[in-house]
């Protein structure tokens, strides 16, 4: 790839100097020969349109010796005329035939081409025709005198401009090797600032498809590469962070499939050993098959507990679970909990109290599922309090909110356990939490009510000193977003 790049490259700056360079020789070639050519009729048609030129050659006509008085009169404006220069001269040639009668260039055996311009000064006219791609410049007058008629020719060979074109060849020639091997080094260069990122975002993306994160792209050019850097990092980022996601709620299912398999076997091994004991030991005495028969029963009912625990929470995680959304009093509520469970207090000789501390509007929501989050409240403070211990439910109104507060002086939670209490199946003391009869589901079921109400749950916390849980519920329940929930 970075090979290919750098010949497309290259040879797009030679093929660029190349035409740039032939465009600009052809009209610099072109330019100077139409310079020369304008130059030469227009310097002929200056001289000759001197009064006293053409008539000292007119008058030099009509005398017996006229030739040579007209060559005299030429040569002494060869200056003007640039016959000088080597390769221009001037003629005196026969008005009716073109012959040469004489001149500054007239050598034995040679012999004057006639040119149309000499054939329109035959004909009695200014020869001042000019043709670009004859090898010559020529101009023919006619002087008609009363020794005869005569043409003054002046012709030269173009040689200057030719050497001259040749000389711009060579130069051009020169300045194109020096332009290509300029842009050679130029277009490498390039290609080399090109291919040098192209490079390090191909090994950033080899690294992240091979599942490398950790090096970002460092490309500050503010042009596209530097703009597809920084896309390539942004995606980069965002990929890394749907990995962790997957990875983590891979981890958190294993997780949870792991528990609930534990959490059904424990039950179902200790129903099989006591119905096994029960079966092979018909003689037990009464009251120890009827404590078996106890046992087998409480595992049973954990069990099923677990099982439409873990059907709820399925039910909100597939979205399908059904809430009645209605308009209840929220304090009748919360007094009707406190009276269900003032009994199991009082069987732990736990001091239970309520207050209202103002009076509560009526909230709409799922009074049922509102009613099973509060005593999962109430029924946690008096399964983690030791006996004739404190616990109170207070509760009252904000603006647009009603809470309730659960307080107790229980064997409370380490500050390292609070954030992860809601989590499914996480109890602090597994043992405590199953001689009690919990599930570790009650808290995760109650936060996903309580955000389906559009409310908070908050758990505060300290170890051997006591846990506070507060519920706060919008009055108006989940308005519009309760439809979905449905
Ligand atoms: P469980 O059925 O075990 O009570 P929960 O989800 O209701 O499950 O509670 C999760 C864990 O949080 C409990 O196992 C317990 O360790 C802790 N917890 C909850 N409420 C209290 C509380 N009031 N005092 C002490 N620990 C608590």
């Amino acid at each position: 790839m970075n090979r290919s790049l750098y010949v497309k490259l290259v040879l797009i700056m030679l093929l660029l100097i190349i035409s740039l360079m032939s465009v600009v020789g052809a009209f610099l070639m072109r330019g100077i020969r139409s310079f020369y050519l304008n130059e030469f009729y227009q310097q002929m048609q200056t001289v000759f349109s001197k009064p006293d030129l053409v008539n000292a050659l007119r008058s030099a006509a009509d005398e017996k010796n006229a030739d040579e008085l007209m060559a005299e009169i030429l040569r002494a404006h060869s200056g003007s005329l640039g016959i000088d220069s080597g390769t221009r001269n001037y003629y005196i040639l026969s008005g009716t035939t073109g012959a040469v009668i004489t001149g500054s260039d007239v050598r034995p055996e040679w012999e004057l081409e006639i040119t149309p311009n000499i054939l329109t000064a035959i004909a009695g006219a200014e020869g001042y025709r000019s043709d670009s791609n004859a090898e010559y410049m020529d101009v023919a007058l006619p002087i008609r005198g009363q020794s005869g008629s005569y043409i003054v020719y002046i012709k030269d060979s173009k040689a200057t401009v030719q050497s001259l074109s040749a000389e711009l060849f060579e130069i051009i020639l020169e300045s194109l090797a020096v332009g290509l091997i300029i842009s050679v080094f130029l277009s490498l260069l390039l290609a080399k600032t090109m291919v040098t990122s192209i490079q390090s975002l191909t090994r950033a993306a080899e690294r992240v498809a091979g599942g490398d994160f950790s090096d970002k792209l460092d490309i500050q050019a503010r042009d596209e590469i530097g703009v597809l850097a920084k896309t390539f990092n942004n995606m980069a980022d965002q990929l890394e962070k749907t990995l962790d996601d997957l990875r983590k709620s891979e981890a958190m299912r294993r997780e949870f499939v792991a528990n609930v398999s534990h959490e059904l076997r424990t039950p179902i091994t200790s129903i099989r050993s006591y119905a096994e004991t029960l079966e092979t030991n018909p003689g037990l005495p009464p009251d120890t098959q009827k404590q078996f028969l106890q046992v087998i029963v409480n595992e049973s009912d954990r069990m099923t507990k677990i099982v439409s625990d873990l059907l709820t929470l399925s039910r909100f995680d597939a979205g399908s679970f059904e809430m009645v959304f209605e308009e209840f009093s929220f304090e009748k509520s919360v007094r009707d909990v406190y009276n269900a469970m003032l009994l199991e207090a009082q069987r732990r000789n736990q001091e239970f109290s309520l207050e209202f501390k103002s009076s509560l509007p009526n909230i709409r929501g799922d009074r049922a599922r509102v009613e099973q989050v509060l005593i999962n409240m109430v029924s946690n403070a008096i399964k983690y309090t030791h006996n004739g211990g404190r616990i109170s439910i207070t509760a009252g109104a904000t603006d647009d909110c009603v809470w309730a507060l659960v307080k107790d002086n229980g064997v409370g939670i380490p500050s390292a356990d609070v954030p992860r209490v809601f989590d499914r199946f996480y109890r602090v003391d597994k043992a405590r939490s199953r001689e009690s009869g919990g599930t570790g589901l009650g808290l995760s079921i109650a936060k996903e009510i309580v955000a389906r109400h559009n409310g908070t749950v908050e758990l505060d916390s300290q170890l051997g000193k006591g846990t506070t849980i507060t519920v706060t519920l919008p009055v108006k329940g989940a308005g519009h977003d309760q439809k979905k929930n449905n």
